[in-house]
């Protein structure tokens, strides 16, 4: 029989501690939001190997009294809620009493703390959850926290640690998270010897989000300010030619601390609704105030997701406002696509465009929001009215933006290398041969292939008929020759007469670094510049039309994408899917006779004509036996 045991304390709290820590960014997270509840004025945050090997955070707070030091890491010792009641009007970040003894458990672990009515500050020295010694010593009022070797009394958690540049790119998510919550606070951020922030005080937010995201988007940013008797809700949302592949440009602070909520999240992407393609994420920075009462904080162990008393009232604040502010802020203006590269946030495509097609996406963009006004204030979900107008635009805007279909080189090479559709006269003489051999095979005659809604093409081929989709098709062949030239290394580059450089985030910037050699792979030369910043000094010949930085976007929002990470051998698959997609023509272009049979003509260079990339079929075959059947003619 199985014996049921009390578990022994030191393993509780190594369980608890669990659900707290989970890698450095979580020690750092704990830290600054503990000494910007002390009132702290600046916050010094130092870091070693992506915190594993050291966190050390150093703040001009209240201290910690010296009698106190040993409370402070008992578990459930809070100095900031008394009672039950106080669960529920909680004004501070912290409140739970469990970081600083779940760290303390898995590290080593220093606090020094000075009070401001006392003339020494004291030390105190715990090893993995054994307090060693508490000593006097000298200090300036405020307190200092060195966390080292995390997890080196718990070798399972540290064996998931990543490398040093994820960990770091998880802390610098966290440090920005919270520095952005709170800019009257200084903060700066050390990782060994180099200064990755030095962030002065501000009384403008959009300093502090220029600071971490670059002056471009913080100059794009427009302004939302909305109270009612309760609850405020201020900050930025970005021009919509401003966006993204991901979310992760959406910041939504509840009384200082960072939250996700997926009915917010909603309401947000309600708001732009037809302003950005499908698949596009505005990016936003809002600030959420009200009375503590009126949200409960206490549902999640990060403090990460809370549970609102009204959340329904909420969400159409932020909607309404957004969608009011929208319809008085001319994005119509933003929309005249004057330069190609003006275009590359607001949607995927590249290449220039044509006069005649300009006009036209301007004036439906001006439709759109005339019909919005009418729609205000409309209930939240979709009518069918607006997604015919979203789907509108997306074909407009994609065909705006296409220059006419060239053949690469590679395309070229093999159309050279012998008589046209290859494949198809093969496939035509052997069908012939087994099923009808006196009839002239047809091959694919030049011109006679349809194009319909601008997506599908329709063709004969000798067994019948095949509905081809064009993205689909385009992208499988693009798909094979990156790849071919990928694997032997052959894939053509260009280099830039002046290399581009790119803004990224902390994290976003540790993913490029992890990706740098299959970035290479793929023609992408990346190289650090600095701080966040990269250096793009060549690109793939293939993207010829596209700005490198674009594509390279596009890449980042995927590496960083949805939290987990694609195992490496499949990143560069990964990423040939997507230079692909990015490269191939879209649906809703418009093609020429001559690009359609271009199209065809490659069809028989890729290994699995039939699906692209995504394992979507690229053609649908009718045998003339099936249509026969169809017609009851047998
Ligand atoms: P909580 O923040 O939930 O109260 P913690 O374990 O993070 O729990 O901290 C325990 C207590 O230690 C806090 O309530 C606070 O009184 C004290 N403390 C922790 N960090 C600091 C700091 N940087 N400055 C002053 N007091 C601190
Ligand atoms: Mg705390």
């Amino acid at each position: 029989m199985p014996t049921i045991r009390q578990l022994p304390t030191s393993v509780v709290n190594k369980i608890a501690a669990g659900e707290v820590i989970e890698r450095p960014a979580s020690v750092v997270k704990e830290l600054m939001e503990n000494s910007v509840d002390a009132g702290a004025t600046r916050v010094d945050v130092t870091i070693e190997h992506g915190g594993s090997e050291l966190v050390r955070i150093t703040d001009n707070g209240c201290g910690i009294a010296e009698e106190q030091l040993q409370l402070s890491i008992a578990s459930h010792a809070t100095s900031k809620i008394v009672d039950a009641d106080d669960l529920f009007h909680v004004g501070t970040l912290g409140f739970r009493g469990e970081a600083l003894a779940s760290i303390a458990e898995v590290s080593q672990f220093r606090l020094r703390s000075r009070t401001p009515d006392s003339d020494s500050a004291s030390e105190m020295y715990v090893n993995g959850g054994q307090l060693v010694e508490v000593t006097p010593c000298g200090a300036a009022v405020g307190t200092t926290i060195e966390v080292r070797n995390l997890f080196f009394n718990t070798p399972v958690r540290k064996k998931f640690l990543r490398t040093t540049q994820t960990e770091f790119g998880h802390l610098s998510e966290a440090f920005t998270r919270i520095a952005l919550a709170f800019p009257h606070v200084h903060f700066t951020l050390k990782h060994g010897a180099r200064q990755i922030y030095d962030l002065p005080p501000s009384d403008n937010w959009r300093e502090r989000l220029a600071a971490f995201f670059g002056d471009e988007i913080a100059t794009h940013l427009i302004p939302v300010n909305n109270a009612d008797d309760a609850i405020r809700l201020t900050g930025y949302v970005a021009d919509p030619k401003f966006n993204r592949a991901n979310n992760k440009m959406q910041f939504l602070f509840l009384n200082g601390r960072h939250i996700k909520d997926r009915a917010l999240q909603h309401a947000l992407s309600e708001a732009y609704r037809g302003l950005l393609l499908t698949g596009r994420y505005p990016i936003a920075f809002l600030r959420l105030q009200m009375p503590p009462e009126m949200v409960d904080v206490n549902v999640h162990p990060t403090k990460l997701e809370v549970r609102f008393q009204d959340s329904g009232r909420i969400y159409s604040q932020l909607l309404g406002t957004l969608r009011t502010k929208f319809l008085s802020t001319d994005l119509t203006a933003t929309y005249k696509p004057i330069e190609s590269d003006d275009l590359h946030g607001a949607a995927s495509g590249g290449g220039n465009i044509n006069g005649q097609d300009v006009e036209t996406a301007a004036k439906m963009r001006e439709e759109l929001v005339a019909w919005a006004k009418g729609q205000l204030p409309s209930d939240t979900e979709s009518t069918s009215g607006q997604r015919e107008v979203q789907e509108s635009l997306d074909l407009d805007f994609r065909s705006a933006q296409r220059q006419p279909l060239e053949l690469s080189r590679f395309d070229r090479d093999a159309l050279q290398s012998g008589p046209s559709a290859r494949g198809y006269a093969e496939s035509a003489v052997e069908s012939a041969r087994l099923d009808e051999p006196h009839e002239t095979p047809a091959g694919p005659t030049p011109g006679r292939a349809l194009q319909l809604h601008r997506r599908y093409l329709v063709t004969e081929t000798p067994e019948g008929m095949v509905v081809i989709d064009q993205h689909a098709l385009h992208e499988r062949i693009l798909y094979e020759e990156f790849r071919e030239k990928a694997l032997a290394g052959r894939l053509e580059t260009q280099n830039l007469l002046t290399p581009e450089t790119m803004h990224l985030s902390p994290s976003e910037f540790s993913a490029v670094m992890e990706a740098q050699e299959t970035l290479a792979k793929l023609g992408f030369q990346v190289e650090s510049f600095g701080g966040d910043t990269i250096l793009i000094s060549s690109y793939p010949a293939i993207l010829d039309r596209r700005k490198p930085s674009d594509t390279l976007r596009e890449m980042i929002d995927h590496l960083v994408g949805d939290g987990k990470r694609p195992d490496r051998r499949d990143l560069l698959d990964e990423l040939l899917h997507m230079m692909s997609c990015k490269a191939a023509i879209k649906s809703g272009d418009r093609l020429s006779a001559e690009e359609i049979d271009a199209l065809l003509e490659l069809r028989h260079l890729c290994q699995d004509a039939h699906h692209c990339p995504h394992g979507r079929p690229t053609s649908l075959v009718f045998t003339k036996e099936e249509l026969d059947r169809r017609f009851e003619r047998i």
